[in-house]
Order: C-alpha cells, then structure tokens, then sequence
C-alpha cells in the first residue's frame, strides 16, 4: 500500500479487510494488541455504528440498532493489519440506571487511561442536538486521560445548509474549551457519505506512526 500522505492511501486502506477481533464488556477481557487505535465514543443513537459501517464501507460491521444503549461492550475491528477501531459502548441514554452508568464510566475511564496503543478519539455529536450535557461530562473524561480527541457531527444531512456552519461553530467552541479537543470539527452523513473521506484522511494518518 501507499503511503499515508498519498490521498489514495485512505480510501484503499478503508476498503481493506476489516475483521472483528474481540468484544469485551470488561477491561479483563479486552485484549492485548499492537496496531495504533482509534475508538469511537458518542450518546446512544449518535449514528455510531452506522458510521464506522460508512468510513468502511461495509453494511453489517457494526450493528445499526433503533434500540438505544443496547450495545454495552468494546468492540474492536482490525482494518487491514493497520489500524485498530474500537467501538465503545454508546452513554447518555435516560433510562439507563445509575449503576449502568457508573459500570460504563468505570470501563471507558479504565479504557482511556489503561490503553497503551490508544492514539485517538473520535467523539460523534448528532448535528441536531449539539453538545449535550453527557458530551461536556465525557470531554472531561477524555481531557483527563489526555487523548486527543476528534469531534464530528452525523447526521449532518438532517441539517439545511445554512444551521449547518452554526452547529459547527458551536460544537468548536465548545471543543476550545476542553485541552484534549482537536481544533477542526468534521460534519458527516452515514446515509450520504458527505465528511466520510475526510474523516478516512485524518485516521489514516495514525497508521504512519504504527
Ligand atoms: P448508534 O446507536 O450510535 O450505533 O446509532 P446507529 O448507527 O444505530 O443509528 C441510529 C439511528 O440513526 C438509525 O436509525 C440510523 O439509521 C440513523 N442514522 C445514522 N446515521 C445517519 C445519518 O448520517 N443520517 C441520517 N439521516 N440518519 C442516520
């Protein structure tokens, strides 16, 4: 393959094989592995799934489900012996109890800190709703672990094309205040494929340094 500052690089590395490697609901059951990591984190029904379907082009990867907060594990998929991609359990579901909530901050936070090959976050706001309170509490958590962190928006074909500059604006100001956040924040649509190779250059570049 390419290198990873060649534009075709990202698009070919996305087609590659992507095989599922481990599901774990507790660290002690995630295993050890070397390629560098991404993982993906947002509120229930974010369009997580349907996402990491998108940026890999494949229909049934991760499971797209109309029953939020059903997936309470760590999945990780390896795409082309290169890069890792771990799917965290989605937060911020009313109705979930408060100890469903305390074992998921107990897992994301042993995740974020214990991690080795940890090299970034990808953290999903509906363009819809903006930063919510869940958002600001789990950019804390990741301010803490001290991983950097990309935020996107999805669903942004939900938008009309003047709110969309708005949310944007206000989901990197929201960003600014937290260390952790990287500056630029990129709308995608799953449904639409807009943000997808954009989104696909910048894990891309994780590979060069694996
Ligand atoms: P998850 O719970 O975060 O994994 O979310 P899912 O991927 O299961 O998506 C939740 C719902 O949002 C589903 O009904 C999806 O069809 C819908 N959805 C996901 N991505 C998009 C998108 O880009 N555009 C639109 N319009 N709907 C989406």
């Amino acid at each position: 393959m390419s290198a990873p500052s060649d534009p075709d690089y990202a698009r070919k590395l996305f087609a590659s094989p992507c095989d599922f490697i481990a599901g774990a609901a507790s660290l002690d059951a995630l295993p050890e592995t070397r390629l560098p990591e991404v993982a993906f984190v947002g509120r229930s029904n974010v369009g997580k799934s349907s996402l990491v379907n998108a940026l890999t082009g494949r229909t049934k990867l991760a499971r797209v489900s109309n029953t939020p907060g059903r997936t309470r594990q760590i999945n990780l998929f390896a795409l082309a012996g290169k890069l890792m991609l771990a799917d965290l359990p989605g937060y911020g579901f009313a109705k979930v109890s408060k100890a469903e909530a305390r074992s998921w901050n107990e897992l994301i936070v042993g995740y974020l800190h214990s991690r080795k090959t940890l090299r970034r976050v990808v953290l999903l706001i509906d363009a819809r709703r903006g930063i919510m309170e869940s958002d600001e509490e789990v950019m804390g958590l990741l301010d803490r672990a001290a991983v950097a962190t990309q935020a996107i928006l999805t669903k942004s074909d939900k938008l009309k094309d003047d709110e969309l500059p708005t949310v944007l604006d206000s989901v990197s100001r929201a960003g600014s205040r937290h260390p952790a956040m990287l500056a630029d924040v990129i709308a995608t649509a799953s449904q639409t494929g807009t943000g997808i190779p954009s989104l696909r250059a910048a894990l891309a570049e994780l590979t060069a340094h694996g």
